[in-house]
């Protein structure tokens, strides 16, 4: 079903998971689906991808509210441990708490300390578990701000998670793959140069949260460490893998992180519902398997994505390649059966390739290369990188 290729050095991996990721629900109608956690999992263990030397599946615990503090405010914290019983109260709405995006569903404050303790076990994996990479597939919700619930997510798992680590005095790299703009993640470390973000997004031009433009360059010792790079509706595999190539590995190099996060939402892929990229499978796994090799201390995170057979395909595929596997483009025949009440349909691995008219392509592509040029022209200098 798999075969290993040579990975350079024996690598450590851990798997944060747990069954209770999709037992909390966000409502019959609302587009993230909690089942899609558990569907990739059942696809992870079809490939059998769980009895790998070298890796191991952890249980993550949960976080503590102190730790949260490190992003959140206090009274935000209450007013979410307020809607966990499930019903809404008179301030729900000041913390963006009961709207169509942040319903308030029973057990929504347990359930979001559970992703997050499920990310700060992903980087204690790296810091203390003797682990190279961690991957938490139900992580990466970087919508999330201050006192404010945001864009489907509640607590910013991310930005809690690097925290831990810079208090331990690493340099983190966060590079955010989510088609939409990481704003909750950016807006935690817009004023340091301890932390580097970078996101790669749909143009906030046409897509929420409609942040994330080059000129969002970070403010006093962050000047320069707050790097965006948006790209229009119909950016296919082949510009942005360009545009990846031209930003990403100059900017790591020079900033030579201790720990690399990702966020790897796929919500980027050409038949997600919400957003406008146009991606395949192949084009995001080229991706991730370049940010595998820019990474000393990996810990990858979930993200968007809103149609279910990207989601177990994707992430699945984050697992393998994090573990240097290459998988049998045929889904496991007994994984279909039981998939396919979840609307699972998808009988390979690999998308048929698609191609976007010339009209689109060529407009995805100036539009890129003018992004590209800005952030040569702005950030590149600040880091002694020549364009
Ligand atoms: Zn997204």
């Amino acid at each position: 079903m798999t075969k290993a290729h040579s990975s350079p050095v024996t690598l450590h991996s851990a798997l944060l998971y747990s069954p209770q990721f999709s037992h909390y629900l966000y409502g019959p109608s609302h587009p993230l689906k909690n089942e899609r956690l558990a569907l990739t999992f059942r696809l992870i263990e079809a490939y059998g991808l769980l009895e790998l030397e070298g890796a191991e599946l952890r249980e993550p615990r949960l976080a503590e509210e102190a730790e949260l503090l490190s992003f959140h405010h206090r009274e935000y914290l209450q007013a979410l441990r307020r809607a966990d019983e499930g019903a809404s109260f008179p301030s729900a709405l000041t913390w963006g708490l009961g709207t169509s995006d942040n319903p308030i569903f029973a057990g929504v404050y347990s359930w979001s300390l559970l992703i997050t303790g499920a990310s700060l076990s992903a980087a204690e994996a790296i810091e203390e578990g003797g682990f190279d990479f961690a991957f938490n597939m139900g992580g990466g919700l970087h919508h999330a701000h201050p006192a404010r619930a945001s864009g489907f997510c509640y607590l910013n798992d991310p930005a809690v998670m690097i925290h831990y680590l810079v208090k331990r005095g690493r340099r983190v790299a966060y590079l955010d793959l989510d088609a939409h703009h990481g704003d909750g993640v950016q807006e935690a470390f817009y004023d340091t140069d301890q932390v580097l973000t970078i996101s790669l997004h749909e143009s906030g031009e046409t897509l929420f949260p409609g942040t994330g433009f080059p000129d969002e360059t970070g403010w006093g010792k962050g000047k320069g460490y707050s790097v965006n790079l948006p790209l229009y509706p119909g950016t296919d595999d082949g510009i942005y893998l360009w545009a990846f190539e031209e930003i990403v590995p100059p900017l790591l190099t020079a900033f030579k992180p201790d720990v690399l996060v990702s966020q790897l939402g796929v919500d980027t892929h050409r038949t997600d519902p919400l957003a406008n990229l146009s991606l395949t499978l192949q084009g995001y796994a080229r991706a991730v398997t370049r940010v595998r090799g820019m990474a000393r201390k990996w810990v990858a995170l979930g993200g968007g994505g809103y149609n279910l057979n990207n989601v177990a395909r994707a992430w699945t595929l984050v697992w393998a390649i994090m573990n240097y596997r290459e998988l049998d483009p045929t889904i496991p025949r007994k994984f279909l059966e039981t998939a396919r009440p979840f609307g699972f349909t998808e009988k390979s691995l690999w998308d048929p390739t698609a191609t976007e008219s010339e009209f689109s392509r060529e407009a995805a592509r100036k539009y890129a290369e003018k992004q590209v040029g800005i952030i040569k022209e702005s950030i590149f200098p600040l880091h002694g990188i020549k364009g």
